[in-house]
């Protein structure tokens, strides 16, 4: 399931790039938007920096790279280590009060997301136990994704 954007949060990246003197600049603006309309996907620079490029081949890599460092600054986009080296970004979404978990395919690099936060006891334990204030979270499952498994079905028989 791939969470959903609403306009309230695209306001909020266009209010917030402005404020902190972030000049919008067309070819800005089209890594933005191209940010905002992958939401859900967790993609590498270079990933954003193709899909730019559809609609802004003069784009250069550097200008996509130091966009999405500022918006990870921000707060806009956040940041998500592979176990691969690799490093992928998505949007950060208001609805969510904690952060969604991430299942990541160890044989085909896949993330997918799992929405539901499950971690509410051992968050109340923890916030007792440790007299520690929980803000949010961040779990990676790492694992074979629903297709790889069918691949690896499929070579077996
Ligand atoms: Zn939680
Ligand atoms: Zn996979
Ligand atoms: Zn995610």
């Amino acid at each position: 399931m791939q969470g959903k954007l609403s306009g309230e949060d695209i306001k909020r990246v266009t209010e917030l790039l402005r404020k902190s003197g972030y000049k919008l600049t067309p070819q800005r603006q089209a890594i933005v938007d191209t940010i905002i309309s992958s939401v859900g996907n967790h993609l590498t620079v270079e990933e954003l920096y193709a899909l730019v490029r559809l609609k802004k081949p003069e784009i250069g890599l550097a200008t996509v790279y130091r966009t999405v460092i500022l918006m990870n600054e921000l707060g806009l986009v956040s940041r998500l280590d592979l176990k691969d080296g690799s490093a992928r970004y998505e949007m950060t979404r208001i609805e969510e009060n904690h952060t969604h978990h991430h299942l990541i395919c160890t044989r085909c690099s896949r993330v997918s997301e799992f929405m539901g936060d499950l971690l509410e006891p051992i968050e109340h334990v923890i916030e007792e136990k440790y007299n520690f204030i929980i803000k949010d979270h961040s779990l990676k499952f790492y694992g074979i994704c629903e297709e790889c498994a069918k691949e690896e079905k499929l070579k077996e028989e």
